[in-house]
């Protein structure tokens, strides 16, 4: 922290933050790898995005890639007010190697009541800190994704998203045997316990499925269910 110049701030952008805040954009703190993916990734969905580091050379990478960029100390209270952060409703922090400076943005943007705090947290109690002091969002990107990326390495699924509570999406070649013949003959639901809700064919892109489609070899489907079930489909031959 006390890296930062921390009374003063620079900004890059067109817009003013206040004028941000009145179209349901976010406030990204924290451009590292993880902040910096999920703020492009916004602004490519169509959200403005409001970036916060205090790193000069991070904040002038993203000059133009974002909305607007600023270089500040987000553990500063009045930084954050002059910032118009209180009139956001939605902001992540996603400082991970400085777990103070992380703990302190979270603790001042729950006092200064902002609705929905999205919060990264790097270990487990790092991550109850953050739920005891009242964010309701903690996420934790490596080891999601390592979850994830186990899901992926153990099977021969092309994707997997755990949607939680023991359900997940899976995106997987279909086995053979419900290949040519409506949905509703082959039984996948009761033999599998899973729900083919899309499917992919080259040429034609994605689709919903319903009862009388027909999967056909060379298609990718998109399917639902319990873990081990969609699992236990996507190894099958
Ligand atoms: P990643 O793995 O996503 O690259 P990380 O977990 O290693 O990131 P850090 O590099 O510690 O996390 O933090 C991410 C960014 O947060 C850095 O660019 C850093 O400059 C910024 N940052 C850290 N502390 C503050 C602070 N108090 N105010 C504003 N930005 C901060």
């Amino acid at each position: 922290m006390a890296k930062f110049r921390s009374s003063s701030f620079s900004l890059f952008g067109q817009r003013q933050p206040a004028r941000l805040a009145e179209e349901d954009s976010v406030v990204v703190i924290g451009l590292g790898r993880f902040g910096s993916a999920l703020a492009l990734e916004l602004m490519e969905s169509g959200t403005e995005v409001l970036g916060i580091d205090g790193d000069e050379e991070i904040v002038q990478a993203h000059n133009r890639l974002l909305t607007h960029v600023v270089r500040a100390d987000s553990t500063k209270e009045d930084t954050l007010r002059q910032l118009s952060v209180p009139e956001f409703s939605s902001v992540v922090v996603a400082i991970g190697g400085d777990i103070q400076a992380n703990i302190l943005t979270a603790s001042l943007l729950i006092k200064l009541g902002i609705p929905n705090i999205w919060a990264k947290a790097v270990s487990e109690p790092h991550g109850e800190i953050l739920r005891q002091l009242g964010v309701k969002h903690v996420i934790y990107p490596e080891k999601d994704m390592g979850r994830r990326v186990a899901h992926l390495v153990r099977g021969v699924m092309q994707d997997y998203i755990d949607i939680g509570e023991d359900f997940a999406l899976v995106k997987t070649a279909p086995p053979r045997e419900i290949l040519d013949k409506p949905l509703s003959l082959t039984k996948v639901r009761t033999v599998h316990g899973v729900t083919v809700t899309a499917y992919h064919r080259a040429g034609q892109g994605w689709s919903y499925a319903t009862m009388e489609t027909v999967i056909l070899e060379g298609d990718i489907v998109l399917v639902a269910g319990q873990t081990e079930r969609v699992e236990s489909f996507s190894r099958l031959p």
